[in-house]
């Protein structure tokens, strides 16, 4: 068995060990993540960084087989936030040492709306001074739109590949223009080469997946330099195509596991990137956060929703703290990162180290 000084005092990982890291369990997984916490600590330090996410909007005009804000999803309530319900959060953020805010929602793209975003961004700088990091998560844009954002003072941007196997990409999305493989890349390189601090991410345990294509995952990621993470288990959603289909390939549990695994992997892979402690993995276990942290994840997302509509942007079944109000989720964040033994970065936006090493290159 591999201790957690063999594991830090590798260099290199090829497809073949990170298969074996992948299917480690029981004690051989704790080996690893023990390692993965301990380069954290190495490279970034004890600090967990807070997003405040603000799920900004539900309707969506994607239609992904496993979502449950898709287009064709009839039986949920769409809503869109105000921009003062929006600079409500942002003023709990700031009150609360949230170092900064997640923008995520479904994917519109008139014009109306990016320039609403682009508003809404001066906004909360004005409000705050420009003294919060800001994500965005929200999807597929062009060049200018990206552009008008992070001019408008967004400084990150997440865009899932969610898998880099072309034909699994393939079979979990309609066959159309709007959802195309090849364009998802694209939009990645895009941000990345405008200017954006750049997180994607994958799901673990998709129907169709394999070790094969998640070791593949991992080494795209490498390949892609992205600066940022956040993955986790896929999870079914009652009222989309993929949940109808029988054909797991891992258990609920297992994909918890293997999401942990990829975790401390990709933290040993890539030492100074920011790794998301995801909703997802607090979903299937109840200590989801802790373990992530102890495996590596370094950043962490309260979510500062207004209360009325977090239970209309559900993904998948049984979110984790659906029903808490912004309080409640954040002293929650709070005792897990104090009982994974790690320090909440309060008032830190916490941009990822290795944006900055590159650009120091
Ligand atoms: N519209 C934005 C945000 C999408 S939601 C975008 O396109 O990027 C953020 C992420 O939730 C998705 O990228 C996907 O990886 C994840 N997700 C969606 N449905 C899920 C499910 N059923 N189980 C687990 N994760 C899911």
């Amino acid at each position: 068995m591999k201790t957690s000084e063999d594991w830090l005092n590798i260099n290199s990982f090829d497809a073949q060990t990170l298969e074996a890291m992948l299917k480690l369990r029981g004690e051989e997984a704790n080996a690893l993540h023990t390692a993965a916490r301990e380069c954290t600590q190495q490279f970034l330090g004890q600090h967990v960084f807070l997003r405040g996410l603000i799920e900004l909007n539900n309707a969506c005009r994607k239609d992904c087989l496993y979502c449950g804000i898709r287009k064709s999803n009839d039986d949920i309530k769409r809503y869109i936030i105000s921009d003062e319900e929006v600079l409500a959060a942002t003023e709990f953020a700031l009150e609360n040492g949230l170092g900064s805010l997640v923008i995520q929602g479904g994917e519109l793209n008139s014009e109306a709306w990016t320039s609403r975003i682009t508003s809404l961004l001066e906004k909360i700088n004005h409000l705050t001074g420009a003294s919060l990091g800001i994500t965005l998560s929200l999807g597929e844009q062009n060049a200018e739109t990206y552009q008008s954002w992070l001019d408008a003072g967004a400084h990150r941007y997440l865009l899932r590949f969610e898998t880099s196997d072309p034909k699994l990409y393939a079979s979990i999305h309609p066959d159309n223009d709007l959802h195309r493989y090849d364009e998802r890349f694209a939009k990645i390189e895009l941000l990345r080469n405008i200017g954006f601090q750049t997180g994607t991410g994958v799901m673990i345990g998709l129907p169709g997946q394999s070790y094969k294509s998640l070791v593949n995952d991992l080494i795209t990621m490498q390949t892609i330099d992205i600066d940022m993470c956040g993955m986790g288990p896929y999870i079914e959603h009652h009222n989309t195509p993929l949940a109808k289909i029988d054909d797991q390939w891992l258990s609920i549990k297992e994909r918890f596991d293997v999401s942990l695994n990829m975790v401390a992997a990709l933290r040993l892979m890539m030492k100074d990137i920011n790794i998301a402690a995801t909703t997802a993995m607090e979903t299937i276990d109840e200590d989801g956060r802790i373990k992530a942290f102890r495996a590596g994840a370094n950043v962490v997302m309260p979510n500062i929703t207004p209360s009325a509509y977090l239970d209309s942007y559900l993904l998948y079944d049984n979110k984790a703290g659906a029903d808490n109000h912004r309080d409640k989720a954040l002293s929650i964040i709070l005792q897990d990162i104090a009982l994974a033994g790690c320090e909440a970065g309060l008032g830190l936006p916490g941009h990822p180290l290795h944006f900055f090493r590159k650009q120091n290159d």
